[in-house]
């Protein structure tokens, strides 16, 4: 007496997905969404530069300044910007300034 084995079950493996009707989905549309429109933020206006200030120009790097007014006359004048020495502030002081002994250009116009 021996019972018969159970009937083996075929397993179907089912390979889902891969048969399905029309092939996979083709993921690359997907992921790609409509191009990416790109929002155009306009660039803020630069800021309106500072207006060029200064009677004086520095020679050596162009930039313009005012002679410092809490120097004594003996001292020198430098340049803000690059340092450099642009001569006597009683050069600068002096009307018309002394500008053949100053390494700076007077800008100011007479009148
Ligand atoms: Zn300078």
């Amino acid at each position: 007496m021996s019972d018969s084995e159970p009937p083996r079950r075929k397993i179907l493996s089912l390979k889902s997905g891969v048969a399905a009707p029309g092939g996979p989905k083709p993921l690359e549309r997907i992921a790609r969404p409509a191009q990416r429109i790109r929002t155009f933020t306009p660039e803020p206006p630069p800021p309106p530069a500072p207006p060029a200030t200064g009677d004086f120009k520095c020679k050596p790097c162009g930039t313009r300044f005012d002679p410092p007014t809490d120097l004594a006359d003996d001292d020198s004048v430098r340049c803000p910007s690059c340092n450099a020495r642009l001569g006597l502030v009683s050069d600068f002081r002096a009307d018309p300034p002394n500008v053949e002994k100053l390494r700076a250009r007077y800008l100011k116009k007479p009148g």
